[in-house]
C-alpha cells in the first residue's frame, strides 16, 4: 500500500536526523511519498511565517506527519512553534515510550515505560501576562480582590487551565493504550496536594475513568515530585504514566535519561485522526550541520510511525535493525559511546548507513 506522509524536516541537527530517518525508513521497503513543508526559523525567512498554514494544510490532507525538531528561543520570540502544532490539529495525547535497548550505557536494564502526556492544555496554552503591562495590573487587581491573596505587582502571571474534558480524554486515552499494548498498570501523576482545582480535577478525573477499567487495569496515583524520585531509583515499578503537559514534558525528558538519554527517545502527538511523530529531543543548534546528533530517536519515532499506518513487519525490522547497531556499539554517535570523545563515533549519516546494513540483511 502507498502511503502519502508530511515530513517537516525541522531546524539545528533536525534536517540532519529527519534525513537519517527517512532514508532508514525507505530501507525497509515501506512505499511512502513524503511531502515535505517547512516550519520555523527556515520557515520564516522564505515565507515571512513560522508556521505557514500549508504545513498544517499538508498534515490534515496526510494524516500523517513525522517532525523533526524546531527551535524556540527562550523568554522571547515566539512561542513555541512545536506547541502551535499539537494545538491546532487537536493532537491532545503525546506518546513517549522509554525503553532501553541493549549495550545502551544507562543506570538500568530492562525499562519499558510510556508516557501520556496531556498536550491542550495547562501551563502551555500559551495564556500568559507579561510584567508591568496595564492588563498584568488588572488581572492582579482582580484576583487580589477575589482571593484576598496580594500578588507582587511586578509579576509576570501564566494561566494553568485544566479541564474535566480534556483531563477525561488524555486518561481515557491512556487506559485504552494499556489495554491496546498488553500493559498492566497506569499511574497518575500530579500535584493535588497543592493545585486542588487542576491537577485535583485532573487526579478526580482520572479516579472515575479508572473505576471503569478496574479488574483489568491497575490504577495508581503519584505525587510528581515523589515520582521523581521513584522513577530515578525504581524504573521498574511502573508501566504506563499519565500526566499533565508540564509534568509530562519534564518526566519525559527524565525518562529518556533512564534509558540512555534524549539521543534514543521517541515520541508520538496523536489527535482523534491526526498524528505527528517526533524525537523527544529538541533541535541541539550547537551540533547542528556537524553530522553529530544521534539520528535513533528520529529513526524510532518513524518505527511508531509505521506501526500508527499498520506497516508492522517494516517497523519490527526498523526496530531490530536500530537495536542491533546500538548493541554492537561500534557504528553509533557519540552519545552512545562509553567515552563520549571516542574519536570513533559515527557520524550521523554513518549510523543510518549501518542501520539500513542491517536492514538490508534482513529483508
Ligand atoms: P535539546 O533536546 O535540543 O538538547 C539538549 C542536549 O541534549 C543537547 O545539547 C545534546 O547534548 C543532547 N541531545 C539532544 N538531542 C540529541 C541527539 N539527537 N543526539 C545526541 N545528543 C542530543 O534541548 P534544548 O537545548 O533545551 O533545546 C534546544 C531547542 O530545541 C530549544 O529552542 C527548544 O525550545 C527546542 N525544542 C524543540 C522540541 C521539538 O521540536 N519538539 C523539543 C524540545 C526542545
Amino acid at each position: 500500500m502507498s502511503h502519502k506522509i508530511t515530513l517537516i524536516p525541522g531546524d539545528g541537527i533536525g534536517a540532519e536526523v529527519s534525513q537519517a530517518a527517512v532514508r532508514c525508513i525507505e530501507a525497509c521497503g515501506v512505499d511512502i511519498q513524503w511531502e515535505s513543508v517547512l516550519a520555523g526559523q527556515d520557515a520564516l525567512d522564505q515565507t515571512g511565517q513560522l508556521l505557514p498554514q500549508n504545513v498544517l494544510d499538508s498534515i490534515k490532507k496526510n494524516k500523517v506527519a513525522l517532525k523533526g525538531p524546531i527551535t524556540t528561543p527562550i523568554g522571547k520570540g515566539f512561542r513555541s512553534v512545536n506547541v502551535a502544532i499539537r494545538q491546532a490539529l487537536e493532537l491532545f495525547a503525546c506518546v513517549r515510550p522509554a525503553k532501553t535497548y541493549p549495550g545502551v550505557k544507562s543506570r538500568f536494564k530492562d525499562i519499558d515505560l510510556v508516557i501520556i502526556r496531556e498536550n491542550s492544555e495547562d501551563l502551555y496554552s500559551g495564556i500568559e501576562f507579561q510584567e508591568g503591562k496595564p492588563e498584568t495590573q488588572k488581572l492582579i487587581a482582580q484576583i487580589e480582590q477575589d482571593t484576598g491573596k496580594n500578588i507582587r505587582p511586578d509579576s509576570g502571571i501564566s494561566i494553568k487551565p485544566i479541564s474535566k474534558f480534556a483531563s477525561e480524554r488524555i486518561v481515557r486515552f491512556a487506559f485504552q493504550y494499556a489495554l491496546e499494548n498488553k500493559r498492566k498498570k497506569v499511574t497518575c501523576v500530579h500535584k493535588a496536594n497543592i493545585m486542588k482545582f487542576t491537577d485535583g480535577l485532573f487526579l478526580q478525573v482520572a479516579r472515575q475513568v479508572a473505576a471503569e477499567f478496574a479488574g483489568k487495569i491497575i490504577f495508581e496515583e503519584a505525587i510528581v515530585d515523589n515520582m521523581s524520585m521513584q522513577l530515578v531509583q525504581k524504573p521498574h515499578n511502573y508501566d504506563v504514566l499519565v500526566l499533565p503537559n508540564l509534568y509530562g514534558d519534564i518526566l519525559s525528558d527524565l525518562c529518556a535519561g533512564l534509558i540512555g538519554g534524549l539521543g534514543i527517545a521517541p515520541g508520538a502527538n496523536i489527535g482523534t485522526e491526526l498524528a505527528v511523530f517526533e524525537a523527544v529531543h529538541g533541535s541541539a543548534p550547537k551540533y547542528k550541520g556537524k553530522n553529530k546528533a544521534n539520528p535513533t530517536a528520529m529513526i524510532l519515532s518513524g518505527v511508531l510511525m509505521l506501526r500508527h499506518i499498520k506497516e508492522n513487519r517494516p517497523a519490527d525490522i526498523l526496530e531490530k535493525a536500530v537495536s542491533q547497531v546500538i548493541a554492537e556499539g561500534k557504528s553509533v554517535t557519540y552519545d552512545l559511546k562509553p567515552d563520549p570523545l571516542d574519536p570513533s563515533a559515527a557520524g550521523t549519516s554513518q549510523m543510518a548507513d549501518a542501520v539500513i546494513e542491517k536492514i538490508k540483511k534482513m529483508k
